[in-house]
């Protein structure tokens, strides 16, 4: 590590697991680290995965800050420098205290920046859902709140319904986080399914300000209703039901100049708002190209390092990487760097 390198603390991999549609139990987001799985849970048990060889060796690159398997230019982890100790493997918690569910990927709407072209296709996980009770069991033991969906749409799914529905049953203490495009968040919704006060979160992907600017990201979306749905979101927040409220935004080259306003309306909503960046491995490269405005050579790389330069971005509900922010000074410390270097070498 350079000494005037900051050292990254993340975690994820003592608190958090994530199962995919063939088993694979994650620590994280599966692009972030490479699609590195510890375990498979149709060959191992969840508890035998939790502590493994792989899971160890995933956890040493945090020890020896060298993220060998972590992607931390892509992850949202990369500034944060938490007070998050380190535990040595003995101490090691048996299990995680937030699991998210990544099996089923249906959803209501199509965005264009989502890999998944096909929203009718239901990846229906036959192993979990035969062995669910057992599996949760073991899976959720210590667990405080669950996402029962990260890559589809929750309400859509009816077997992400029914895990709902089987949790509500088996842990009454677990909590909620809803990931979603809003469009299915009703008073009514909530009530069926009798969750309304087990929210401790919604993330809302909203990526717009305005419809005109949704309906070219959203296929089959409605802007009016996904404002309706935030106003009773945001009501829930300010009344003290859920604790936390957070609208998500993919930055890319249609919706860039509305990111001050979405962050003022986020505001005005009482939720927090997460910036992501757009990931190459989510879509083809073709559209990928159009709407990468990150790249220098996008005709309109130099008007959104203007946008990124509005001081709203550095207010307490935004959260935004500092490598979005600071696209420049990241090009020029990175040029100083090789220019000291090849210095060094003469
Ligand atoms: S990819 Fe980033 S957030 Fe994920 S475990 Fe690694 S450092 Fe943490």
């Amino acid at each position: 590590m350079a000494e005037n390198q900051q050292k990254i603390v993340c975690d994820a991999a003592y608190k958090y697991a994530q199962m995919d549609a063939n088993g694979e139990i994650y620590f994280c987001c599966p692009p972030w680290v490479g699609f590195y799985s510890i375990g498979n849970i149709k060959k191992h048990s969840f508890s035998e995965i939790w502590n493994g060889e792989k899971a160890r060796i995933f956890r040493r690159q945090f020890i020896e800050n060298n993220f060998t398997i972590c992607k931390t230019d892509i992850c949202v982890r990369n500034d944060i420098i938490g007070d998050f100790k380190y535990p040595p493997e003995s101490d090691i918690s048996p299990k995680p205290e937030y699991f998210i569910f990544n099996y089923d990927s249906i959803c209501n709407v199509r965005c264009i920046f989502c890999k998944d072209k096909n929203s009718k296709h239901n990846k229906r996980f036959d192993y979990f859902e035969e062995n669910m009770d057992s599996l949760l069991d073991d899976m959720l033991e210590n667990v405080k709140i669950v996402v029962p969906s990260i890559a589809g749409e929750s309400l859509f799914s009816p077997s992400t319904v029914s895990l709902i529905k089987k949790i509500n049953s088996k842990f009454p203490n677990i909590k909620y986080s809803i990931t979603s495009n809003g469009l299915m968040i009703t008073k009514e919704n909530l009530k069926k399914l009798d969750i309304t006060s087990r929210i401790y979160q919604f993330c809302i992907s909203v990526h717009a300000t305005t419809k005109n600017t949704y309906d070219k990201l959203v296929k089959n979306g409605d802007f009016d209703l996904l404002k309706n749905n935030l106003k009773y979101i945001s009501k829930l927040k300010k009344d003290g039901i859920m604790t936390s409220f957070r609208m998500n935004f993919v930055i890319n080259a249609y919706n860039y100049k509305e990111m001050p306003r979405f962050v003022e309306w986020a505001y005005e909503l009482g939720a927090d708002v997460t910036f992501w960046k757009l990931l190459d491995s989510e879509i083809d490269k073709k559209t990928f190209k159009k709407l990468n405005i990150f790249d220098i050579n996008h005709p309109k790389y130099n008007d959104f390092c203007k946008v990124i330069k509005n001081p709203i971005f550095k207010t307490d509900n935004c959260n935004i990487a500092d490598s979005v922010l600071d696209m420049q000074s990241v090009k020029k410390s990175f040029i100083k760097q090789i220019t000291d270097e090849i210095k060094y070498m003469i």
